[in-house]
């Protein structure tokens, strides 16, 4: 078992393109460790095996599940029987060759046979130990109108046309009158009416289908109200799950899954619509948070106010970031200009205080005089026009 186990995940590691010293070193282990992992020489390495799998991204079910390719089991590793176990059915995986894909169900040394399923098909056959496949002939070997191969009472022979007719299947009518499913088959031939069951089989086995459908689609609806009335998002996989199927399941259903997916859009687009108000209304509130504060307005404040990432902000939610962006300019820009405005107030006042003082006015002089940063003082148009008017004109008028 070990030596199995270590075989898959030799297998894995290779598939992943991972190499021992990687996997080791991601591991926080030594090498050596890696080896004997993979030889099946480490005894209690439960651990280990876990940290490896989920190193690699394999589940525990996904590994007992893998089926190895022959090149990757040393020999006296192999199962026993190794070379029996290919599956026959030509369009399988496991055909080609033999793989822990097959797995023995029976073994009769005395008739040099076992029986064998494939994991990957779900098809049981058995094989001879020389290789050979032993088939069994599915359609008794009798014309129609021959008489049966075992007589019966002629009440049990009523039985069994009733019963055919009504489309049972063999399995249950042989069951049902106690006889062997092949006798069932055999008196379908030897009665003629091999075609007429098999009809009313087959009408039978729709009938079946279409009740499990109709069933099925209760629980579908059942469960689509359950989760419309939630806050949560629906998919096709919330749904299989709540079925308590395979996520996938719902995906074998065309018709379930139109009609899940028809419900969910309606539910999600309206959720989403609720939830991207709720998200406009948090970032609206933070844009005025951050206009009220004295710190200049930005993106990242507004973002991280609201408790989103602002890149991600940016790119699920384009409209609404464009529209807080320009809120966010125009605030800046008003903040400016107020600055300028009161700059302009300020160096026009102190310019009439020099002035009167009688001393010389000079651009660096009356822009310190009135604590205005030099930076912007000089660059700022308006700024400069009114250094201008003072000291272009010695001798202004008041
Ligand atoms: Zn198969």
């Amino acid at each position: 078992m070990p030596q199995l186990i270590g075989a898959k995940l030799r297998a894995l590691r290779e598939q992943a393109g991972w190499s021992v010293t990687a996997l080791a070193a991601r591991l926080a282990v030594p090498p050596p460790t890696i080896n004997e992992l993979e030889r099946g020489r480490r005894t209690s390495a439960l651990p280990q095996y876990l940290a490896y799998l989920e190193t690699l991204e394999v589940s525990w079910p996904a590994l007992a599940a893998l089926a190895l390719p022959a090149a990757f089991l040393q020999p006296g590793q192999e199962p026993p029987l190794w070379e029996l176990r290919r599956c026959p059915m030509p369009t399988c995986s496991q055909h080609a060759a033999p793989s822990t894909g097959v797995t023995r169900t029976i073994d009769l040394p005395v008739r040099q046979v076992a029986r064998f399923r494939c994991k990957a098909c779900g098809r049981q056959f058995t094989r001879a130990y020389d290789g050979s496949l032993r088939e069994k002939p599915r359609r008794p070997q009798i014309q129609p109108g021959n008489p049966p191969p075992v007589v019966k009472p002629a009440e049990q022979i009523a039985q069994l046309v009733m019963a055919g007719r009504q489309g049972l299947p063999n399995r249950q009518i042989a069951h049902q009158l106690g006889w062997g499913e092949k006798t069932v088959c055999a008196y379908w031939i030897s009665l003629r009416l091999e075609e007429e069951v098999h009809r009313a089989q087959a009408r039978r086995r729709a009938q079946e289908v279409q009740k499990r459908h109709a069933h099925l689609r209760q629980q579908v609806e059942t469960i689509l109200a359950a989760l419309q009335r939630t806050d949560s998002v629906i998919t096709l996989q919330h749904v299989g799950r709540a079925l308590g199927r395979n996520v996938d399941y719902l995906q074998t259903v065309p018709e379930l899954a139109i009609l899940v997916r028809e419900v969910a859009q309606q539910h999600n687009t309206v959720l989403r619509q609720r939830r991207d108000a709720e998200l406009e209304a948090c970032v609206i509130r933070a844009l005025e948070g951050v206009r009220a504060a004295t710190a200049p307005p930005s993106m990242r404040a507004i973002t991280r106010q609201a408790g989103l990432d602002c890149d991600r902000f940016q790119v699920t939610h384009p409209a609404l970031y464009a529209r807080v962006r320009q809120a966010v300019n125009a605030e800046r820009v008003a903040r400016r200009t107020a600055l300028r405005q009161r700059q302009i107030t300020q160096i026009h006042a102190t310019a009439r205080r020099l002035v009167r003082q009688g001393s010389p006015l000079t651009y660096t002089g009356l822009l310190a005089a009135a604590g205005v940063d030099r930076y912007y003082g000089f660059r700022d148009r308006l700024i400069h026009e009114v250094l201008e008017q003072w000291i272009g004109d010695p001798e202004p008028c008041d």
